[in-house]
């Protein structure tokens, strides 16, 4: 309602992932209406965008991790809250989708104390085809084995990028 700014729902939703797959990309890609530059970006920290979701006005704060996975430094404050998880790997490079199962699952278990938490497995960068290390089959099997929803899209031209933001929120709208 009114009372809290125009918007019914409030969601924290963590974005996370190996270095340079493209987690602040899809961020700005996401919030900003038109191309811009891609550049890495470090330091992004968090944005806000407000999604029309179901006749629903859903604040969505969207944490992007800084540059820090570099270090796997990320820990219980960046997780805590969290309704929503969106676990991004490359597309072109399988030790990113690897490491999903190695490195971040685990994390996700040690940290992520909401267990109503929504998970969103994203494969990025499907514009770089013919560069291509995971395929979609692979992406959709993970998926299903650790209970995650899954897109494939691009941050690049922006193909799926609000999609897997509002098919997470609607998602989140769902739980009790
Ligand atoms: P982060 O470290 O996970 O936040 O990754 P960045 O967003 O900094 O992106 C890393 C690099 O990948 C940058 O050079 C981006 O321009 C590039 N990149 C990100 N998303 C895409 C995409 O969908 N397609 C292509 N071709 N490049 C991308």
């Amino acid at each position: 309602g009114s009372s809290h700014g125009g918007y019914d729902y409030s969601f924290k939703i963590l974005l996370i992932g190996d270095s340079a797959v493209g987690k602040s990309s899809l961020l700005v890609s996401f919030i900003s209406s038109q191309l811009e530059d891609l550049a890495p970006t470090i330091g992004v920290d968090f944005k806000i965008k407000v999604l029309d979701v179901g006749g629903k006005k859903l604040k969505l704060t969207i944490w992007d991790t800084a540059g820090q996975e570099r270090f796997r430094t990320l820990t219980g404050s960046y997780y805590r809250g969290a309704q929503g998880i969106i676990l991004v790997y490359d597309v072109t490079r399988r030790e990113t989708f690897t490491n999903l199962s190695d490195v971040w699952a685990k994390e996700l278990e040690l940290y992520s104390t909401n267990k109503d938490c929504i998970k969103m497995l994203v494969g990025n960068k499907v514009d770089k085809e013919s560069e291509r290390e995971v395929t979609k089959e692979e992406g959709a099997a993970f998926a299903q084995e650790s209970g995650c929803l899954f897109l494939e899209c691009s941050a690049k031209t922006r193909s799926n990028v609000e999609k897997c933001f509002e098919e997470l929120a609607l998602k989140i709208l769902e739980v009790p």
